[in-house]
């Protein structure tokens, strides 16, 4: 069921007329997940409203630098009554996790994204697929309902933009995310102090997980298709967390004439995730994604998969060739 666009002054209403509030992303969160749920419930907290911000995997360490990090949790093993959930960033409902089921009942649900596959679940809907993140959708909506902003508010909002434009780099960053970059940092952005702890501060067994990923490396189509596939034994051997191979594809994406990035990671329930990047809008991602009930962005996609990692790989390595003339 297709819910027609709300506008911004439907959803900043639904906002204001309401006490309790459960903000949730989608698991396995990435910055702008993050930053954008921190930066709607310090918006709603300023206004006295109640809120909880859920995320079936809690807070991550990587960003624990965020402000007012400590207000987001794993969900409740208790059910809570709210009266509004917001869904941010989250492509399909399922994604949400157990973070949805920690809410008892709820008058409505608000959902706020920028993923073009994103079937316009819930009763407010705000998707704007050429938005580069949600944190940007965010920002329109804060400025254009004049709803409160801080310094915190403003961080948070920087990461999650950030993160999502590949530090401002990838072909969705318009004039306009430079314009509200600007705007956060009048707003009390310390531009380097933010990047430092965004890109300086990894933890060494990130960089020694991808000195083994680059020992699987491999190409297909003449150099067209790049991977690298993480297995189980490797994630114990290393004890690397989830978090630590956020962004360890742009290194496969970064290497002359790849087209198609692709990296494998085997997760324990007999499933592998599968994370896809595209340097062409002729190979759009998102749609190779959904054949295996995954989905995103053209250039930047994902889905997890039930088979061995071995199987896995073949049965997409051989859909990209199908979009990417493996042959030639
Ligand atoms: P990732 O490769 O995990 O960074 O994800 C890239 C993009 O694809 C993100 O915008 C995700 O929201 C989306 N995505 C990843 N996995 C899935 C999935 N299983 N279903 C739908 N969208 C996904
Ligand atoms: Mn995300
Ligand atoms: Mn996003």
């Amino acid at each position: 069921m297709s819910v027609t666009q709300s506008t911004f002054a439907e959803i900043g209403q639904a906002l204001r007329d309401h006490q309790t509030f459960a903000i949730l992303s989608h698991v396995r969160p990435d910055g702008d997940a993050l930053g954008s749920q921190l930066a709607l419930a310090l918006s709603l907290e300023q206004l006295g409203k109640t809120v909880r911000v859920w995320n079936e995997d809690g807070m991550i360490e990587k960003y624990n630098f965020l402000p007012r990090a400590a207000l987001l949790s794993k969900p409740p093993a208790q059910k809570e009554e709210v009266d509004l959930v917001v869904a941010l960033d989250t492509a399909v409902q399922t994604r949400l996790g157990t973070a949805i089921e920690s809410v008892g009942s709820a008058r409505m649900l608000i959902n706020i994204d920028h993923h073009p596959s994103n079937p316009r679940y819930g009763d407010l809907v705000f998707i704007d697929p050429v938005s580069p993140a949600t944190g940007q959708i965010l920002f329109e909506l804060i400025s254009d309902q004049k709803l409160p902003m801080t310094p915190e508010i403003a961080e948070n909002l920087y990461v999650a933009i950030s993160t999502d434009t590949g530090s401002f780099q990838y072909p969705n960053t318009t004039a306009r995310t430079f314009e509200i970059a600007a705007e956060l940092i009048r707003a009390g952005v310390d531009v380097g102090r933010v990047s430092q702890l965004l890109y300086e501060n990894y933890p060494r067994r990130r960089v020694e997980l991808l000195r083994e990923l680059l020992g699987t490396m491999r190409f297909a189509g003449q150099g067209r298709v790049a991977s690298f596939s993480l297995s189980l034994a490797m994630t114990k051997r290393l004890g690397v967390l989830p978090e630590d191979n956020e962004g360890l594809i742009d290194h496969l994406r970064a290497i002359r004439g790849v087209i198609v990035a692709v990296f494998f990671e085997e997760l324990p329930e007999g499933k592998v995730r599968v994370s896809m990047r595209s340097k062409s809008s002729e190979a759009d991602v998102c749609a190779i994604c959904m054949k295996f009930g995954g989905g995103g962005h053209k250039l930047a996609a994902g889905a997890r998969v039930r088979g061995t990692l071995a199987e896995v790989e073949q049965k997409v390595l051989e859909a990209i060739c199908d979009v990417v003339d493996c042959q030639s």
